[in-house]
């Protein structure tokens, strides 16, 4: 049903009005099959078959195109309020795991942030602050993207970066920046300087996405242990030396302790 309303639903005046026109023509064309049909004929050429059928099918195919049109915008608004964080305006991780299920084939670069004591921010200087922070986090990694490139807030102070067709040390440049931060204003003389730490991994479009995403969580953890406001970059093969190493990698756990 998704698929015939984004298919038959008009795009615009023109677009209705074609789709409009052919659906006369086949009304015609089936008014026209009927009498040929029948007996005794009854209107023996399509075209006053096409006249006849206009006057009755026109009300209801104009209504029809409308609803679908209505069904279509209703379709968009509804998957783009589902993809959207209603906080920063970014999208969420649905629409980012969708949008990398579709990238083509290439190698891609994958940064997974956190901002850096960001508990300490909503402690201190309260919940509002700490919404602020993430909102201009949200900016900041938006001003940071090339076209093609895209970005979503995970969760929490979590985001994820996709950076599209990009050198390694392209990459290295802008995970850089992001994790750089920015300045919180606190009061009319303060400022606060807000870091993350982010994990950074190269992928591959014919690879599992949810292989990558351990391994930039993996990346990201020692960012962390390596002492935050920095990225790590896993190279291939490393995240799984590291769970040989240590089978029950848990990142949030090793970095409290
Ligand atoms: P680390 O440097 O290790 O990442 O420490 P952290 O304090 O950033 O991480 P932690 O997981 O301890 O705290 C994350 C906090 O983020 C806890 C949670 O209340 C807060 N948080 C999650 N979502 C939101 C939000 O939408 N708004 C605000 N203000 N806070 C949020
Ligand atoms: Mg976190
Ligand atoms: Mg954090």
């Amino acid at each position: 049903m998704e698929r015939f309303v984004g298919l038959v639903a008009p795009m615009g005046r023109m677009d209705f009005a074609l789709k409009m026109i052919v659906i006369m023509l086949i009304c015609g064309a089936l008014n026209y099959l009927r009498d040929i049909l029948a007996h005794p004929v009854t209107h023996d050429d399509y075209w006053n078959n096409l006249f006849e059928a206009t006057f009755v099918a026109l009300p209801m195919a104009t209504l029809g195109l409308m609803l679908l049109s209505h069904m279509k915008q209703l379709q968009t608004q509804l998957y783009r309020e589902a993809t959207t964080d209603s906080l920063t305006q970014l999208p969420n991780r649905r629409w980012f795991l969708d949008r990398v299920g579709a990238l083509p084939v290439g190698q891609h670069v994958f940064v997974m942030l956190d901002i850096d004591h960001f508990k300490r921010i909503n402690d201190t200087h309260g919940h509002d602050r700490g919404d602020t922070c993430l909102q201009l986090f949200a900016r900041h990694m938006s001003a940071h993207l090339n076209v093609g490139d895209f970005c979503a807030r995970f969760g929490g102070e979590e985001f994820a970066v996709l950076l599209k067709d990009t050198e390694l040390a392209e990459a290295e440049i802008i995970a850089k920046a992001l994790t750089q931060g920015i300045f919180l204003q606190i009061d009319q003389s303060t400022c606060e300087r807000v870091t993350a730490s982010a994990g950074l991994v190269i992928i591959q479009t014919d690879c599992r996405f949810d292989e990558a995403l351990k391994r930039a969580d993996h990346a990201l953890y020692l960012a962390k242990a390596n002492g935050r406001a920095r990225f790590e970059h896993l190279r291939a093969g490393a995240y799984e030396e590291a769970c040989r190493q240590a089978p029950r990698l848990e990142r949030r756990k090793a970095v409290s302790a």
